[in-house]
């Protein structure tokens, strides 16, 4: 890295728009995470991106647009299902991967010839897309393979004095990452589960053949960004079931609602996800949970899954990366 500069946290969109423009990267809210933004036309800013996260260029970046009717600037020969999916579910967490139009640079799409496209949720960061001429590539305002930022405040706990502003949106309403599909011209197949579920997906086209979410068993290299390690703590994490098996010493334990923690005896530290079950609740607790284990110097942690239907697929797909052991994927 450069020189270490000062972090800025605000609301000033012009400032934002100012930063984006002289290809530096900001932070910037969405309703899914935080994400740090740099125009996606530009390579140098997109460079800037990779260099703060630490992020290998084999991941490609998803690019923020602000409206439905941009596809067609970074994208090329749009299935009419890809037009149907962003009119019902944008703004909002899903992300549509297409062929790419050239005018997006490789750096972006790690080379490959299909561009991921979002409209976010999020009422700071439209304003700030429709003052700019150019999109937002934006991953996660996060090292790479750490816990995703909900809050501004989590963004500056790890990149401060890396970039020059974050703008201050409040915490994140979905809290983890948008649903990413690739859409064929009669079939969707789900890349990564997130924020829109398979059901959402599937009662808005009762006809349409969704090919539900794969998990990943192949090389993380050959699979840009479903790596099998990722927004993991510092803290280790272990699903309750292999409880008898481990010859750790657990020091807390995370529980999916409120009320299965009050029917376990243990006498551990208790955490819960949800008051009563709500999936939204879920979501939005989960990254802000598991920051604050590591703040607290937690080292063993226990966790019960969420029921697996609706967004718990996308919380359990989460808490599955979170604790799946570490490989190493960046040689140095
Ligand atoms: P992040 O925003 O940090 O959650 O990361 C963006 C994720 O989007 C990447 O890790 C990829 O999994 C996914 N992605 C971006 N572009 C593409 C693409 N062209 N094809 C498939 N997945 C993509
Ligand atoms: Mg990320």
């Amino acid at each position: 890295m450069g020189l270490i500069k000062p972090t800025n946290i605000g609301t000033d969109i012009f400032k934002a728009a100012e930063f984006l423009r002289n290809n530096e990267t900001v932070a910037i809210p969405t309703e899914t995470v935080y994400g740090l933004a740099a125009n996606a036309l530009n390579e140098e800013a997109v460079a800037k991106i990779f260099e703060v996260k630490n992020r290998p260029f084999f991941d490609p970046l998803i690019v923020h647009i602000k409206n439905v009717s941009q596809i067609s600037l970074y994208a090329r020969d749009v299935p009419n299902l890809a037009l149907q999916l962003a009119e019902e579910f944008w703004p909002g967490p899903l992300t549509l991967v297409l062929k790419k139009q050239g005018i997006v640079p490789d750096l972006v799409t790690s080379g490959g010839d299909t561009v991921a496209l979002r409209m976010p949720n999020n009422e700071m960061t439209l304003e700030l897309l429709n003052k700019l001429d150019f999109p937002l590539a934006a991953p996660s305002a996060n090292p790479f393979t750490y816990v995703s930022p909900t809050s501004a405040a989590h963004v500056l706990d790890q990149l401060d004095g890396k970039i020059p502003y974050i703008l201050d949106g409040g915490n994140c309403q979905v809290g983890i990452e948008s649903t990413i599909v690739r859409v064929l011209e009669d079939t969707i197949e789900i890349l990564r589960p997130g924020g829109i579920s398979e059901d959402a997906l599937r009662d808005f086209l009762p006809d349409v053949n969704v090919v539900e979410f794969q998990e990943i068993t192949s090389s993380p290299i050959s699979a840009p960004g479903q790596l099998e390690h990722h927004y993991s703590p510092f803290c280790k994490l272990y699903p309750a079931e292999i409880y008898s098996q481990l010859n750790v010493s657990i020091d807390a334990v995370i529980y999916w609602s409120k009320d299965s923690k009050k029917k376990s005896n243990s006498t551990m530290e208790a955490f819960y996800l949800t008051e009563d079950g709500n999936f939204l609740e879920g979501s939005k607790n989960l990254f802000a949970l598991l920051r604050r284990l590591d703040k607290e110097n937690f080292n063993n942690v226990l966790f019960e899954w969420a029921p697996n239907e609706n967004l718990g697929v996308a919380i359990n797909d989460r808490l599955k990366r979170a604790s799946a052991k570490r490989v190493s994927i960046i040689k140095d």
